[in-house]
């Protein structure tokens, strides 16, 4: 089973990242679904997940809310992603932070699952959580050419 981050990890987002004059990051300039519909997807993304997909369950697991859904959707579709089998998102409101909210849902997924998991993310805060739960994390996404080369092998 491979579960996937989406922002830095699938998505390309570098293009909605800027600061505010006083220095702090400016979120809504990051979050406005127009921006987000323009993502483009990192290299070997689209190859590695397709072949992926059609024989391993890929579940994507995003600090994005709820609110983001059916954007996130229409933009996997538009950038020819194969559809997940679960798209995880942190709810409307939900104050926690992204890896508390990731770390909620792997244990959840791990106590049920009864094949091995790996982990795409581009955050490096995911590396204990992931060692915790004995999950292999894949480091995106330098992880995605690695990949593509090795399905190639097969
Ligand atoms: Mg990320």
């Amino acid at each position: 089973m491979l579960i996937c981050n989406i922002d830095g990890t699938i998505a390309d987002n570098s293009h909605r990242r800027r600061e505010l004059p006083d220095g702090g990051f400016d979120w809504d300039y990051f979050l406005r679904p127009d921006l987000i519909s323009q993502d483009r997807v990192f290299p070997y993304v689209r190859e590695v997940l397709n072949r992926l997909s059609a024989r391993h369950p890929v579940i994507l697991l995003s600090g994005r809310e709820e609110r983001f859904r059916s954007i996130t959707r229409a933009w996997m579709a538009e950038q020819g992603l194969p559809l997940p089998v679960k798209l995880y998102l942190r709810a409307d409101g939900d104050r926690r932070t992204s890896t508390e909210f990731k770390n909620d849902i792997l244990s959840r997924i791990v106590e049920h699952a009864h094949e091995a998991i790996s982990y795409a993310d581009d955050n490096t805060e995911m590396d204990p959580v992931c060692a915790h739960y004995g999950i292999q994390l894949l480091h995106a996404p330098a992880v995605w050419e690695e990949l593509f080369r090795f399905i190639h092998l097969l």
